[in-house]
């Protein structure tokens, strides 16, 4: 049998969205429910992608199947489409599977033309309805089908109130109305050379195709990409018969909440108004009622939506964002919709709806989206503030939050001025090391290169720093200190903000108001972690951020990146030296000064985690991240180092690398000099033994953890040093310590030889940064460059740096796994690449039987939450 394209309501249910897209669904469940829908149809998403895969044209079996359903609307009405005597007019509203609110569009009213206006007004004896309705079409269709600005519509607005010296469109009477038709149809035919369409079904037919276009408009894409919703779902399309609030003083339509969104609060919320049509709500030219007030206008509608929004809710076990339009007194549901809702909201939701005893606590878990979490941890904007302020580019959200204060350009200056208590936006072409200080003294930081993976989102996620990156649209001069941006032009006393989750950059101060964490997100926490099988580390390099991501809940530290220990003031110079070093004793000089400080710090991470393991990934340190670039840093490094300038720049370049992702990193350097390892191991034993004596019942456990490793005798080769050192310590002291030695899989041969490593390696973790560079062959550091290309034709959906790729990379991690444990039964398996945090990639681990995930301490609730809902759905 043919496929099915359009579906009646009555043929649907809300089991079906990812053929009826959301809004079909539930106005088919609505109907199932015996609700007052008005009647009509969807045009099912696998229609959309029919029409791409048809190069763009709704074939004439799909039109003829619309054609068939329209009769049927017909006679369901009791109306006719086109008819001036007793006419049928339709919305055609978009509906993908997953609601996208405000990406695509609406068209109402349609089916009208001269003739059908005339007779809309003899039939309602209204004619002031008929033509509101019909210049309210022609905008729309304008606008959604054909392209032409709203803007120029509204212009003839406001004439035509001006010439009536009116302030209100409800002020206008049918002539005015009539006299808005004539030029809004003038102005179309200007702009486009054609007669707006008079037959209906043309205008049926041009509608629904604006909606699949609207599928792939940059909005759509954007707002899909953000949200990881794949462009082959398509949308589906409704036509639904209208039904009018604008027929006068017993018509209304409104937007309602059933719970309020923003507070949680259990109370209905909403506006609506009378004597109009949707957009009026939204559109903000008249201010809308708030619902209650309802009650007064019209009682017995009133109790019959309440009734409606209290079954709604029950039946879908969760808040609805409805729609609803009364029609002389008579009322209407147009749609509903689980209700977007702030993070602080959707907690109190959850744990209220377990109290009601509406919800299991599994299903309160689910409800909740794990991204969201983030915004309780960072301060935010004050909504109303953010409204009016102006978005003058968008880069890369790189690490959530609210910044806002005066624009600098470079680290030394972010610090001066944070520490004379001004508030900064660092903003950079991109960051190195030596920015480190300067990014956790701003506010934020915005960058102009630079992917989600780039060092300054890494970096500034782990500390909770705001960070929007890859903001390509801007012009930065660092020296001159300005940068510009279409046609506008910021210097150093300039107020700019920034919204990490969403990218946006605003040429203005934004108020923020601080995160609160409210009681409900303790309770819900702890429920979470009662389904969760994953455990959730932090990746932690500094004793600041152990503290915090213990507060948040971490169980442990999966990877502390020794190398970010010496990113910032005097430390960098000692790492500097060690590096450039040209001889074993210059190396063991510079590694001497390193030892106190990685032992000191070593010592502080155990006692913020309190005794909880840690594992501490030995040097790995990229050259080009750490060799100095800046004249008077090389002259200082030279002049500490008794060498001349020429002889430093010398070895700076012979140290060069044409591709330093692949060069002398992770345990290549161990191998190379062994005196780095034996440090290293030094500053972690010494530490656990300082830290156990100090606190007994910590028992620290070591994890020492080798980078890079693609071979089992390069983890031998380092793994000797570290026992020969470490047993050396232990027996000195005459203490009992034990410890792990493990390896990071990072490299494909590594989990190719999975089974043989194991032999050497107590425990994995995943590196799947790394894994994901090399498994791919892009470089980290490059890819952001031309993966945007990737996007835009549509090669890759997704970043993998953000998201795990689990088709291929995800192939090697499970290979690993099952090899790894082959060998070894009870290796203990992690990942610690910024996969770690993502709510999707967390999933897969829980699949694939990880002991745990590790990411940074700000994504530590949201990796709790994913973990248990991996779990639960997992069962
Ligand atoms: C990785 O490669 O996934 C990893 C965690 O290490 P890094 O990002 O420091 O290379
Ligand atoms: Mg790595």
């Amino acid at each position: 049998m043919a496929k099915k394209y359009v579906y009646n309501f009555h043929e649907g249910n809300g089991s079906m969205r990812e053929l009826l897209g959301g809004k079909g669904a539930n106005l088919a469940e609505m109907m199932n429910l015996g609700m007052p829908v008005p009647y009509g149809f969807t045009v099912t998403t696998e229609a959309c992608n029919q029409y791409y895969a048809d190069d763009e044209k709704i074939s004439v079996g799909i039109i003829a199947e619309i054609m068939n359903h329209l009769r049927d609307l017909e006679e369901e009405s009791g109306k006719e489409f086109g008819s001036p005597e007793n006419p049928l007019l339709v919305s055609v509203r978009s509906g993908a599977r997953a609601s996208m609110p405000g990406m695509m569009d609406t068209i109402l009213n349609l089916g009208l033309n001269d003739e059908v206006v005339e007779g809309l007004a003899t039939l309602t004896n209204n004619p002031r309805f008929a033509y509101d309705s019909y210049r309210r079409f022609i905008q729309m269709f304008a606008d959604v089908v054909m392209g032409l600005s709203k803007a120029k519509f509204e212009t003839v607005i406001d004439e035509i109130k001006e010439a009536k010296h009116v302030k209100l469109d409800t002020e206008l009477d049918t002539d005015d109305l009539k006299l808005m038709v004539k030029k809004f149809k003038e102005f179309y035919r200007e702009q486009l050379h054609d007669d707006f369409p008079t037959d209906p079904k043309e205008q049926l037919i041009l509608a629904v195709e604006a909606v699949f276009k609207s599928w792939e408009n940059p909005r759509a894409q954007y707002y899909r990409k953000m949200n990881d919703i794949p462009s082959s779902w398509g949308t589906a399309v409704n036509v639904q018969m209208m039904v009018f609030g604008n027929m006068g003083e017993t018509s209304g339509t409104g937007v309602a909440f059933t719970r309020n969104p923003a507070t949680g609060e259990n109370k209905l919320y909403g506006e609506f108004l009378m004597n109009a049509q949707g957009e009026d709500v939204v559109a903000g030219i008249r201010t809308p009622q708030t619902i209650d007030h309802l009650k007064d206008i019209m009682p017995k509608a009133y109790e019959q939506f309440v009734d409606i929004t209290k079954k709604l809710e029950n039946h879908y076990k969760d808040m609805q964002d409805m729609e609803f339009t009364i029609e002389n007194e008579k009322l209407f549901m147009l749609q509903t919709r689980n209700g977007k809702r702030t993070a602080s909201a959707a907690l109190k939701i959850a744990c209220d709806m377990v109290a009601e005893g509406l919800l299991t606590k599994e299903e309160a878990i689910l409800n909740v989206d794990p991204s969201q979490l983030d915004a309780l941890l960072h301060p935010t904007f004050d909504g109303a503030a953010l409204k009016d302020a102006q978005v003058i580019t968008r880069g890369l959200p790189a690490s959530p939050g609210a910044a806002t204060g005066k624009v600098v350009f470079n680290a030394e200056d972010a610090k001066l001025a944070a520490n004379a208590g001004h508030r900064v936006v660092l903003v950079r072409l991109e960051t190195s090391p030596e920015d480190i200080e300067g990014m956790a003294a701003a506010q934020g930081v915005l960058t102009v290169r630079g992917g989600m993976t780039s060092h300054a989102a890494v970096v500034a996620r782990g500390m909770g720093t705001c960070c929007v990156s890859g903001c390509g649209d801007i012009k930065v001069n660092e020296e001159e200190k300005y940068f510009t941006v279409n046609g506008l032009k910021f210097t150093e006393n300039d107020y700019i903000s920034l919204d990490g989750s969403t990218g946006n950059v605003y040429g203005e101060e934004v108020r923020t108001v601080p995160a609160k964490i409210v009681g409900d997100f303790e309770t819900f926490m702890s429920w979470a972690d009662e389904f969760r099988k994953l455990k959730v580390r932090t990746n932690a390099d500094t004793p600041r951020d152990a503290k915090k991501a213990y507060e948040f809940g971490a169980e442990g530290i999966g990877l502390v990146r020794t190398e970010h220990m010496f990113f910032d003031g005097d430390r960098i110079k000692a790492i500097r030296e060690m590096i450039v070093s040209k001889t074993v004793e210059q190396r063991e000089k510079a590694l001497a000064k390193l030892l106190p400080m990685q032992r000191g710090d070593f010592e502080k991470i155990y006692e913020a985690m309190h005794g909880l393991p840690v594992t501490i990934r030995y040097l790995d340190p990229p050259l080009h991240e750490f060799l100095p670039t800046e004249e008077e840093d090389i002259i200082a490094l030279a002049n500490e180092m008794n060498m001349g300038v020429a002889d430093l720049k010398a070895v700076i370049s012979n140290l060069h690398e044409f591709n330093p992702m692949m060069g002398h990193r992770g345990c290549r350097l161990a191998i190379s000099y062994p005196e780095i390892a034996k440090m290293q191991t030094q500053a972690v034993i010494e530490a656990a033994i300082n830290v156990n004596e100090r606190k007994p019942h910590y028992h620290i456990v070591p994890e020492i953890m080798i980078p890079l490793v693609g071979d089992k005798n390069e983890l031998a080769y380092v793994k000797k040093i570290v026992k020969e050192t470490a047993d050396q310590i232990i027996a000195d002291k005459g203490v009992e310590l034990t410890y792990k030695v493990g390896t990071m899989i990072e490299i494909p041969r590594a989990a190719v030889l999975a089974d043989e490593i194991a032999e050497e390696a107590e425990f994995f973790s995943f590196g799947t940064n790394d894994l994901t560079q090399m498994t791919y062959g892009f470089s980290r550091d490059d890819a952001g460059s031309f993966l945007q290309d990737y996007y835009d034709k549509k090669v890759y959906e997704q970043d993998p740096f953000a998201r795990l790729d689990q088709k291929g990379v995800g192939k090697l991690v499970k290979m690993a796994a099952t090899l790894g444990r082959q060998t070894r039964p009870d290796i203990k398996l992690g990942i610690c690449g910024e996969h770690g945090g993502d709510p999707s990639s967390i999933e897969f681990c829980h699949k694939v039987g990880l002991d745990y995930v590790s990411c940074s301490p700000f994504r530590v609730p949201i990796a709790r939450l994913a973990a248990s809902q991996a779990a639960i759905r997992n069962k």
